[in-house]
């Protein structure tokens, strides 16, 4: 299967109003265009320097989104590039972003990073604190909380994802019920290759496949 013949089959098996964010990790931007040629509207990057070199190439004809690690030291460069920052996880990230937006004149979209497999080593806010999290960066006037993205652990099996996608769903109806200002609980970005379609059972909203649309990375990385 071609990239070209995997994102059709992708585009056409998703519900209407699930956003496709094509993870591109790894990947050169000559196959990165191979996507978009096929319909593919949203890249998501890991790292802001492969952005770039992409970004290059492709430039503004499509949405691009932060979906790794942010380091401090990137934010100033990554928030130049993206149009949305869907890892946010603490009140020190969305400050230093707020900061930078503000010096651009650019009102920031971010996702919440929930650590819903609640593991260590992992970066996320623990659901329990999510609110809190919610409540302190609503106020920064440079950014705009615009949903959830979880990772959940990794499984074999697709179906052990389950309970994570649903607890994260769950926090997002929360939030979404608190109608706190300058907040819009609008985007729940969750399931990658082995999981989306359980994700897309449990109200995911945006999907971030890499692997399916463009084969196998040849090294594994977070
Ligand atoms: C790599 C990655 C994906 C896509 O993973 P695949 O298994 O290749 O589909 C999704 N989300 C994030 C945050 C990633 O780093």
């Amino acid at each position: 299967m071609t990239i070209k013949q995997n994102v059709k089959q992708i585009l056409s098996e998703l519900p209407n109003g699930v956003g496709l964010v094509a993870a591109a990790k790894t990947r050169t931007a000559e196959e990165v265009l191979e996507a978009i040629e096929s319909g593919v509207k949203i890249i998501g990057e890991n790292y802001v320097q492969e952005a770039e070199g992409s970004y290059e190439v492709i430039g503004n004809k499509v949405k691009w989104h932060f979906i790794g690690y942010l380091q401090k030291n990137k934010v100033k460069k990554a928030v130049r590039l993206f149009d949305m920052i869907e890892t946010i996880d603490s009140v020190d990230l969305a400050t230093e972003i707020d900061k930078r937006c503000a010096q651009i004149g650019k009102i920031m979209p971010v996702l919440i990073e929930i650590n819903s497999g609640r593991e260590k080593q992992k970066s996320g806010v623990l659901p329990e604190n999510t609110e809190q999290l919610v409540r302190e960066i609503s106020h920064l006037q440079n950014i705009k909380v615009t949903g959830l993205m979880t990772m959940g652990p990794r499984f074999g099996n697709p179906e052990n994802s389950r309970p994570y996608f649903v607890e994260t769903k769950m926090i997002f109806d929360r939030m979404k019920k608190l109608n706190l200002p300058n907040v819009e609980m609008r985007y729940l970005s969750m399931g990658m290759t082995n999981s989306y379609k359980i994700a897309l059972e449990e109200g995911a909203n945006m999907v971030r496949i890499g692997t399916k649309i463009f084969g196998e990375r040849d090294y594994e990385q977070d």
